[in-house]
């Protein structure tokens, strides 16, 4: 259940917040006021103004009427013109909501000060704008009141307030934001790197300001820089305060470089102030940008992190290459899976290693790749294993861009694929074979021997039909066993007798074809009758008899003029005339 709003009030926070304006007020007024002007470092606006950047809707109302009146108290306690502490209370709380406006409009929260856009557009509104414009009041009031010049007012205000701004807020963060800030470099065992770097800090600032002879105010950039890099935004902005303070009682005593300045006390104030805001926008963006940095090598780490876990534990092999090709990291299972060390294939183009039919394919397929980044593509290749065996594997592959659009490197993940590729042969194999002897079934026999014409179409080729003679004599004598043993034994006579390229082919029943690939007829017939031959002379034994069949053959040149249906037709034809004939014989087709 969601607690009440009225319980999210904690009145011990506005209180607190109203003491704090108070104390910030009270000693901007006391110390800061010079001949007639307003106070010249007003921090107690930033503190409502980090207060209602963090604290719950519910509180702001508070915080606002808290702070107007611990405003007005200080002004009625300590300021000149007690008169008009309601005027500058006013001036007070618009600028602080101006500020907080601005910085919502442009969707600027708590943790501006850890990247630069927020950063840059607080310094413009809570820095300069709402300082500028509030600044109409006290400088109209005090004109009219004390005949002031309102000229010098307002550029007092603006600049006392700005700075103060600036200067406070990240504080006021610091404390008021929770972990935003405060990471692992503001544990109890940063302490004594604190304690090291504030003691420097406040040594050598303090010797800066402690002299008169020199102009030394750019040494104490020194250890600001130092407290930068080693606590950042805290580093940053605690160190400006110290060195505000630290520079301001020297000032208030009279000593300093600042009083090395040919001007009176409120210029060499304004001086100060424009010193301390230089400080400010040195050390403040620099300590985001190295936020802003450690929060990216961060997130960078951990993806880097996992990543390497996936790549080193996952079966596939995770390659990583850069645009030419060469190999960037290869994860372990590459040894597994090719033989091959990882650490081997680093700056190698594994292309060798693709078989010298997919390669060129491979090459093309990366090429694309590299030129199409947005899209993730996937090929199959074979690889050489280094036991000389060959295996297939599958890549998806994708290339990773910099912040200029070029590509840095493809990612692939590659997965063997040998048994997919052996279950789709197997299964292409058993579409395409006649199940029984083995050779090709009528729609392979036929599409071979339309692929060998479009491929091939001057070759010359020679087609030959078989039919074994008077075959239902065999099925009725012997008994459909013996028939196809006899089936069997003639797919290894046309086996034994024929070249390895030499297509065969069961059309169905005991009608075989065969196709002679760069065979005239003559030579085809030649073939033929070393098969007819062989087949008459062998006994086969089956069904527990023994017997002998014999075959009639059709021989008919592929003309590329000729349809395959007319070749089938014409080689049936002399076929139909070696049974006609008497059997047991070859005819070449007529004509
Ligand atoms: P011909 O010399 O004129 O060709 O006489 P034939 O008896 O061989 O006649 P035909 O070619 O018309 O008959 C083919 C026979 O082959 C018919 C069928 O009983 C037999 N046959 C077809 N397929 C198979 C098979 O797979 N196994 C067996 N055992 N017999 C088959
Ligand atoms: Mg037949
Ligand atoms: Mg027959």
């Amino acid at each position: 259940m969601r607690r009440s709003s009225l319980f999210r009030t904690d009145l011990l926070v506005v209180v607190a917040v109203a003491i704090v304006y108070f104390l910030c007020a009270a000693a901007a007024i006391a110390f800061t006021i010079l001949s007639g002007n307003v106070a010249l470092l007003w921090i107690a606006n930033a503190v409502l103004v980090a207060t209602l950047l963090t604290r719950p809707a519910t509180e702001r109302p508070l915080h606002v009427a808290s702070c107007f009146a611990a405003s007005v108290a200080a002004s009625v306690a300590l300021s000149p013109y007690t008169a008009l502490a309601p005027v500058f209370g006013v001036a007070n709380i618009a600028e602080a909501l101006i500020a907080w406006a601005l910085l919502r409009r442009f969707n600027i929260d708590a943790r501006l000060f850890l990247s630069l856009r927020p950063l840059a557009v607080f310094v413009a509104t809570a820095g300069v704008i709402a300082p500028l414009v509030t600044g109409v009041i006290p400088a109209a009031a005090l004109a009219l009141y004390s005949g002031a010049d309102p000229w010098v007012v307002w550029m007092s205000w603006g600049i006392g307030h700005g700075l103060g701004m600036l200067i406070g807020t990240p504080i006021a963060l610091l404390v008021l934001a929770g972990t935003t800030y405060r990471d692992q470099s503001a544990g109890p065992a940063a302490l004594p790197r604190f304690t090291g770097i504030a003691l420097l800090l406040i040594a050598v600032t303090s010797l800066c300001f402690a002299q008169t002879r020199l102009p030394l105010l750019f040494v104490p950039i020194l250890p600001l820089i130092a407290a930068t890099m080693a606590f950042r935004v805290a580093g940053a902005t605690l160190g400006v305060f110290a060195i505000a303070l630290i520079g301001a009682a020297f000032m208030v005593a009279g000593i300093g470089p600042l009083q090395m300045i040919d001007g009176d006390e409120a210029f060499r104030l304004q001086f100060f102030q424009f010193y301390l805001s230089v400080l400010f926008l040195i050390a403040v963006p620099f300590a985001t940008m190295i936020a802003h940095n450690q929060r990216l090598a961060a997130s960078v780490a951990v993806s880097e992190a996992r990543y390497r876990l996936m790549a080193n534990h996952v079966s596939d092999v995770v390659l990583t290459l850069d645009p030419q090709g060469a190999v960037q990291f290869a994860s372990p299972s590459i040894r597994e899976v090719t033989g091959h060390a990882p650490e081997s294939m680093i700056g190698k183009n594994p292309a060798a290693m693709v078989h010298e039919v997919d390669r060129e394919r491979v090459r093309e397929a990366y090429r694309r790749v590299v030129a199409e980044p947005e899209t993730v593509h996937r090929f199959e290749f074979r690889v050489h294993t280094a036991t000389g065996g060959i295996r297939w594997f599958e890549t998806t592959a994708r290339a990773v861009r910099d912040a200029d659009q070029a590509v840095l490197s493809v990612v692939t993940v590659i997965r063997e694929v040998s048994h997919r590729k052996a279950r789709e042969a197997d299964l292409l194999r058993q579409a395409n074979t006649d199940p029984m002897t083995g050779v090709l079934n009528r729609r392979a026999f036929q599409d071979r021997i339309d692929r060998f014409r479009t491929d091939t179409p001057d070759r010359p080729a020679t087609l030959a039909l078989f039919d074994l003679d008077h075959f239902k004599q065999v099925n009725d004598g012997h008994g459909h066993d013996a028939g196809d043993a006899a089936l069997l034994h003639f797919a290894d006579v046309l086996r034994a007798n024929l070249r390895v390229e030499d297509v065969i082919g069961r059309l169905g029943g005991e009608e075989f074809a065969v196709l002679f690939p760069g065979l005239s007829t003559a030579a085809a017939m030649a073939a033929c009758e070393r098969v007819r031959n062989s087949l008459q002379d062998a006994r086969i034994h089956a069904g527990g008899a023994t017997f002998t069949i014999t075959v009639s053959a059709g021989i008919a040149p592929v003309r590329p003029t000729l349809s395959s249906d007319e070749v089938f037709r014409i080689a049936d034809a002399a076929l139909y005339r070696a049974k006609s004939r008497g059997r047991n014989r070859s005819e070449l087709a007529s004509g």
